[in-house]
């Protein structure tokens, strides 16, 4: 059996295992990541599909220049990584057959305004978010849409509050609590506008990678964890299994990006806490929902550029990406009315209505299906709906967890998974000196 000692080991590499990985090796801990996948990134890189770089599930660093994977590689002095646009991303937002411009500052109103017919309306509203955001975060004892009943009268506001939160969230405003959608919402009032990278987010992951083995950080592809080595409650480190030999690697503190429900069952859940174990059941509950890949002849939307619509069946948001070889590529995700019981193929059907609806030469322009993807299970939307993760520490010592499902308040996605690893990080420091 091979051995191997470092300070902190890391079980997977998703964004959120690498940005900690990263920022751990830049700050002089010796760093092992193992990832039992032939490649780097989990659910935030590229990979090659019949010609075309499809991503694995994010496309955009979703709050531009405030994101924590954009601060994450400024801070560790990763390479610069190309944008594909100069000025903000432009943004349309498409209600009753009109499409609207959505510009950073103020776009919240605007967007109550232009779903509103009535001004009244329109103040009630506003005047309920802002005192929700800055005064009282309603209860989880609603849903979202509940909350937003007491307020809005015409459906325009409620579908326009749906698109978002399905956007954002990966769940629907009827599924998501008013709590859980205010937590996110006072995030994207302090984020930035999204960046799309010229050559896709696999150039996060390579800048990550070069940053952890430039710090005497290894990673170790086709790697996978077995077990998490727990000694008197206390994380020792990981057994894995590389090639068919098993590989002990000895670390004083062990990350899991593998999620909570995994992390447990790699550590025993003999060694978690029982109000650990009831809340990790209870609480993570996989965002799920469909995923389209569109070529086309000629441009459907501009690339690079995003388009919401709240008139269509499920939430759309249409992103026209950028192909190096004069391809036209558009992604688009679609969440189920429920996202915990649907089924794909009736989904796929409501899709196909959509599209047309949405871009009605479809088919004129040489569009066609490159690809559909449900993403559920181990490999969903998110790890659990935003603005309902769980803390990162679990109750065994040295043992945490990062990734989508310990989302700190407020953030989504792979921007929340990076978030966890700058919590942990911090952690890690005030506990653990390098070797
Ligand atoms: C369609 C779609 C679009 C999205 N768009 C965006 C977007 O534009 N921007 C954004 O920020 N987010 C987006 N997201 C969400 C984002 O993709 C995820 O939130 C994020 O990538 C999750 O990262 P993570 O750190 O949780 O790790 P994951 O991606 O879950 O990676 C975990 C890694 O751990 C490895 N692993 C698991 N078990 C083991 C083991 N036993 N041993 C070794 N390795 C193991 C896995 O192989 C994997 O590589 C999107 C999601 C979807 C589905």
């Amino acid at each position: 059996m091979e051995k191997k000692t470092c300070d902190c080991v890391v079980i997977g590499s998703g964004i959120g295992g690498m940005c900690a990985a990263a920022k751990l090796a830049h700050s002089g801990y010796k760093t092992i990541v193992i990832e039992k996948l032939p490649i780097l990134g989990g659910r935030y890189t590229q990979i090659e599909y019949k010609g075309y770089k499809i991503c694995t599930a994010a496309y955009m660093i979703l709050y531009g220049k405030n994101d924590p994977v954009y601060l994450t590689l400024n801070e560790v002095g990763a390479p610069e990584i190309e944008t594909a646009h100069t000025g903000p991303m432009p943004q349309t937002y498409r209600m009753g057959g009109k499409d609207y411009e959505m510009t950073g500052k103020g776009a919240l109103r605007d967007m109550i305004s232009w779903a509103s017919k009535d001004k009244d309306e329109e103040n009630r509203v506003m005047t309920a978010l802002k005192r929700a955001m800055l005064w009282y975060e309603p209860p989880d004892t609603i849903t979202f849409d509940d909350w937003m009943l007491q307020y809005a009268d015409s459906k325009t506001i409620r579908n326009l509050f749906q698109s978002l939160v399905a956007a954002w969230a990966g769940a629907n405003s009827w599924e998501i609590t008013a709590g859980q959608w205010f937590r996110i919402l006072k995030g994207m009032t302090v984020g930035g506008n999204p960046i799309i990278l010229k050559n896709g987010v696999k150039d996060v992951i390579d800048a990550l990678e070069k940053v952890i083995t430039d710090n005497h950080g290894e990673i170790l592809t086709r790697t996978r964890a077995r077990r998490i080595i727990v000694e008197d409650g206390v994380a020792r480190g990981v057994a894995a299994e590389r090639g068919g030999e098993e590989l002990q690697i000895e670390a004083k503190t062990v990350i899991s990006n593998a999620g909570p429900k995994k992390t447990i069952k790699l550590g025993g859940d003999h060694n978690f806490d029982r109000a650990y174990l009831k809340e990790v059941a209870e609480r993570v509950k996989p965002a799920a929902g469909l995923e389209f890949t569109i070529t086309s002849d000629e441009p459907l939307l501009d690339a690079p550029s995003v388009l919401f619509t709240a008139d269509t069946q499920r939430l759309e948001c249409f992103v026209g990406d950028c192909t190096p070889d004069g391809k036209h590529l558009l992604r688009t995700a679609s969440v189920p009315e429920s996202t915990v019981l649907y089924s794909p193929m009736k989904e796929y059907d409501i899709f196909l209505r959509d599209l047309k609806e949405t871009f009605p030469d479809f088919e004129k322009r040489g569009g066609r299906i490159l690809l559909a993807r449900n993403f559920c299970g181990d490999w969903p939307f998110y790890g659990t709906w935003p603005g309902d993760c769980l803390g990162q520490k679990t109750p065994v010592e040295d043992l945490y967890n990062v990734g989508d499902a310990v989302i700190p308040g407020g953030w989504v996605g792979g921007s929340g998974a990076a978030q966890s690893a700058k919590v942990v990080v911090e952690d890690i420091k005030t506990r653990v000196k390098p070797a």
